[in-house]
């Protein structure tokens, strides 16, 4: 097991890549925190089943990643509890699809906030512990959309474009520190986020489901088949090995192609 005596805090992890990053490092012998919104019974009975599956410790911690503060007593609370945070994912995120001048203001504020803000918050509660043990590792969910962009995504390709920078500077001011900080950039994984956004994307280009699976969303993977979270979560492991210490201020794409055409 890779990552025994390591403590990790995956955000946004109740569910999709999140969930499935929280056991893949857990499976590795990682202690995780684990963090998202939902029904507090499932969540509970996720946070069990890390423990059960994995013999390791999991904690749950409900911060809500559009609140600094919380994020910050987030970091401390793992550090409390699990003695350290080696090992910090930020990949909580949401979506919303509309053309930009219907784009709803409080849905903007959203998106960058959780998307985008949450990771240089919790970033800077993480890096002071990081840095004095001279180990530690940063993976950030980014997207095919944090290098290309597609209509009616303004803010979600604004904040994942914000992930690949915000990744490349902290890579360069904590190199010599034995501390990596490297993002993911997935295409399409069927998870419930991608779910969401088919019955705006079918209103925004006047679709069909089928269209906006097959036309939209599998047409911009030239594989023609979705990315799975277990795929994603191993690359974040991976990363979080010792193996991967020379990678980092990296965007590594996981997209069947997408972002290579
Ligand atoms: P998901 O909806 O299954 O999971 C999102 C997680 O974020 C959930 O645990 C949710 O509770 C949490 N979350 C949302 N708002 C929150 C808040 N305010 N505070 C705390 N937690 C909050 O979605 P997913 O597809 O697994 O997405 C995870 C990450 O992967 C996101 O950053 C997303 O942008 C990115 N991503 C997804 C895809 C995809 O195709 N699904 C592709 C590329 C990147």
């Amino acid at each position: 097991m890779s990552l025994s005596k390591r403590n990790a805090l995956v955000t946004g992890s109740t569910s999709g890549i999140g969930l499935a990053i929280a056991r893949a490092l857990a499976k590795e012998g990682a202690n995780v925190v684990i963090n998202g919104m939902g029904d507090a019974a499932a969540i509970e009975t996720e946070r069990a089943s890390i423990e059960k599956d994995f013999g390791v410790k999991a904690f749950y911690n409900g911060a809500d990643m559009m609140k600094p503060a919380e994020i910050g007593a987030m970091v401390k609370d793992a550090q409390g509890r699990l003695g350290s945070l080696d090992i910090l994912v930020n990949n909580a995120g949401i979506q919303y699809v509309a053309p930009i001048e219907d784009f709803p203001v409080e849905k903007w504020d959203a998106i960058i906030a959780i998307n985008l803000s949450a990771a240089f918050h919790a970033i800077r509660a993480a890096v002071p512990g990081m840095k004095a043990a001279k180990w530690g590792r940063i993976v950030s969910t980014a997207s095919a959309h944090s290098l290309v962009a597609s209509p009616f995504k303004s803010a979600y390709v604004s904040a994942k474009h914000g992930i690949a920078g915000l990744t490349k500077t902290v890579a360069l001011e904590l190199a010599t520190f034995g501390v990596t900080a490297n993002c993911i950039s997935p295409g399409y994984v069927w998870t419930p986020l991608v779910e969401r956004q088919i019955p705006d994307t079918m209103k925004a280009r006047n679709l069909t489901k089928e269209q906006v699976i097959n036309d939209v969303i599998l047409a911009a993977q030239p594989t023609k088949e979705f990315v799975t979270a277990d795929q994603v979560a191993s690359l974040a492991v991976y990363l979080c090995s010792d193996a991967a210490a020379q990678i980092t201020g990296a965007n590594l794409s996981i997209d069947g192609g997408w972002t290579a055409g």
